[in-house]
């Protein structure tokens, strides 16, 4: 026995599925999880002390890689002055005034804990302001466990295949309208009949929760005519893509600009962090200005803030992203060659720093019902070959992958060489 199977045993008897999120229990891929011990760069060690190059990144914030030594003296520096007030501090301000240098759509911002916290408080704020109930997302796309949008979602709730969950009320769950990504015709038609009554679009700009899609040119374009001609709030869901697919988040990448955008992942560095912002008008409708209220014990956490600072600060140095994608683009490639040599068909697509990975013979995937025909299969042949091989790829066929600048040409030769030997066995 591994003694990552030891300790799930032991994790099953007091966590439910010995998890505290679901989606690393590997139900979608078998076998067991690996119990990690230590990081650095980017490498992951397990509790057997065996070194896997981490495609996960802690599901996005590692942008770094892990262990960087500018974040690690950040939080030292901070540990010794307190680890939480409760009250105001200056580099909240810090923090708020890089968010809204770097996301030029963001006039106020408001930090938060996770990224559900995010979309939840910027769901209720876009209510709120437009004295709506109606809000509309896209299947496939998931915005955190909020009650009103785990309605047709993805990450977890698809490989559980569990899109709709018990103990959300119908009642609730009837005010989310659930449209198809990329759809153009299908949100005009639905604005046709209903637009005055809709509070929200909320929209992952590139959709990282079912494996990963960008938006195809136009929809973003679509999506903010329709906000705009029905006074609805567009809100763009950047937790995944914000800070990575750009420096400032897919708004950037495709030139389209939100009313409301939430952040997480990036933002907090590794540490338990997410951000709603836009619109000065509409933020002013939150608590203590306005009446949408909104609140967090631990919001605004000093240590939260400096190593999410401190890493916000690290990215925006010239050419980081551009080598970051540089980086991904050689995986991407690399990955599609050895795939292609191998007669697998691959498609492999992606945004900055992050990629997805589809056991298909379609040459292009924009949409959900596309992700669906997938070989789940083969997938997780190759999940389960990759990681022999010491390569720690998300296990699902839902998620997205992440890259981090600690990468080396090195790593990726060697995931690519990896590659090569799990296709020749699928
Ligand atoms: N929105 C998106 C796009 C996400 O990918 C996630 C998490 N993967 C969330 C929201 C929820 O964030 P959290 O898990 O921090 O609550």
């Amino acid at each position: 026995m591994t003694h990552s199977e030891t300790l799930f045993e032991q994790a099953q008897k007091y966590i439910p599925g010995g998890v505290n999120s679901p989606v690393r229990a590997f139900r979608g891929v078998g076998g067991t999880p690996i119990f990690f011990k230590h990081a650095e760069g980017a490498y992951l060690y397990d509790e057997d002390g065996k070194r896997y190059i981490d495609y996960i990144g802690s599901w996005g914030p590692m942008i770094l890689g892990h262990s960087d030594k500018r974040i690690k003296d950040a939080l030292h520096a901070q540990v010794d002055l307190g680890v939480g007030y409760g009250a105001p501090t200056s580099i909240e301000t810090d923090m708020a005034r890089k968010v809204c240098e770097l996301v030029p759509s963001i006039d106020l911002v408001r930090m938060v804990n996770s990224g559900t916290e995010a979309t939840m408080s910027a769901i209720r704020l876009a209510r709120g302001y437009t004295r709506r109930d109606k809000i509309v997302k896209f299947e496939g796309c998931y915005h955190g466990h909020v009650d009103s949008l785990l309605v047709k979602a993805g990450s977890g709730a698809l490989t559980l295949g569990v899109p709709n969950s018990p103990g959300i009320p119908a009642s609730l769950a009837e005010l989310t309208l659930t449209l198809d990504f990329n759809d153009i015709e299908g949100v005009r038609e639905t604005f046709k009949e209903m637009g005055d009554e809709i509070a929200a679009i909320i929209v992952e700009p590139v959709a990282g929760n079912m494996n990963c899609i960008p938006a195809a040119p136009g929809f973003l374009e679509c999506l903010r005519e329709v906000c705009d001609e029905h006074g609805t709030v567009l809100i763009f869901d950047e937790v995944m893509s914000g800070f990575r697919v750009s420096l400032g988040g897919a708004q950037e990448l495709y030139g389209v600009t939100p009313d409301l955008t939430a952040l997480g992942k990036v933002i907090g560095g590794g540490l338990p962090v997410g951000a709603f912002g836009g619109k000065r008008e509409i933020m002013e409708h939150i608590s203590p200005l306005g009446p949408v209220y909104q609140a967090g014990t631990l919001s605004g956490n000093p240590l939260a803030m400096c190593a999410g600072l401190t890493t916000l600060n690290v990215i925006s140095e010239p050419g980081f992203h551009d080598r970051l994608t540089q980086k991904t683009l050689a995986l991407r490639d690399g990955l599609k060659a050895a795939a292609d040599e191998a007669g697998i068909a691959l498609t492999v697509q992606g945004a900055g720093a992050m990629f997805g990975l589809f056991f298909t013979e379609e040459p292009s995937i924009t949409r959900f019902d596309q992700v669906m025909r997938c070989d789940t299969e083969r997938f997780k042949k190759f999940f389960q070959g990759m990681l022999k091989e010491g390569i720690y790829l998300a296990p699902s066929a839902f998620e997205a992958g992440f890259t981090s600048a600690a990468l080396s040409g090195d790593d990726i030769a060697e995931t690519i060489a990896a590659a090569k030997k799990v296709f020749a066995t699928l």
